[in-house]
């Protein structure tokens, strides 16, 4: 515990004769280890074997922690890997590439709104490629719109990976406008491509003029190409 009077006597008699109070300190250290080590010597005495119990203990304990510093068989490979890679800088280089792929491979598998991100900055590239300055469509708002019909392709219905699908095509003076947009699968929006949404959506097997009114719901063309979208 604690005590300020005793530590200003300590400090007092340390300041007035440092030599004499570190001398009764040897000396009070003495007397503590002569009395409980007689008091061991005596414990050793009343117990036969609690000295050779003790040293076997202390070398279990001793060998419990080191054994987890002698080197795994993972250990060892991995090492005899980074001599490889020391010795062969090229050969370090193509794994980081690999291993670079793998993880963005990964990441783009796992993440559907990385996908979108991508996608959608993909379907922008291609309108500057053509000379046009697309606005950029939040990921949140195609979600948005992807959760409306289901995370299903908006023309057969069917579930999976979703596309950016624009209704009224790009390359026919369609828009990269959240209006614009419906999810579609792979095979219809390969399918669809350019033509008018439509013409070419009655024409499809899996046509369904329920999923074509939700699509005409969901989809505000701008003016101008509402008569366009109509005709087609
Ligand atoms: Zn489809």
């Amino acid at each position: 515990m604690y005590n300020e009077a005793a530590r200003l006597r300590y400090a007092e008699k340390l300041a007035a004769d440092p030599d004499a109070v570190r001398l009764r300190n040897r000396e009070a250290k003495r007397i503590y280890r002569s009395i409980h080590g007689r008091k061991y010597a005596y414990k050793c005495r009343a117990n036969p074997g609690i000295k050779e119990r003790r040293d076997l203990e202390r070398a279990l304990a001793r060998a419990i922690r080191t054994a987890g510093r002698l080197p795994s068989v993972a250990a060892l490979v991995m090492a005899e890997q980074r001599r490889y890679w020391a010795e062969h800088p090229a050969a370090k280089a193509e794994h980081d590439r690999h291993w670079a792929r793998v993880s963005w491979w990964l990441e783009y598998q796992t993440k559907p709104d990385l996908r979108l991100y991508h996608r959608e900055k993909a379907k922008r590239r291609k309108m500057q490629d053509r000379g046009q300055t697309p606005v950029q469509i939040p990921v949140s708002a195609i979600r948005q719109r992807f959760n409306e019909f289901g995370n299903c392709c908006a023309y057969c219905g069917a579930g999976g990976d979703m596309e950016i699908e624009h209704v009224c095509a790009i390359s026919k003076g369609g828009a990269h406008d959240i209006g614009n947009i419906v999810p579609a699968c792979s095979r219809c929006n390969t399918s669809k491509r350019s033509h008018g949404m439509e013409q070419w959506y009655r024409s499809q097997p899996f046509f369904s003029e329920l999923r074509l009114h939700r699509i005409r719901r969901v989809t505000r063309p701008p003016e101008g190409q509402q008569l366009a979208l109509a005709l087609a």
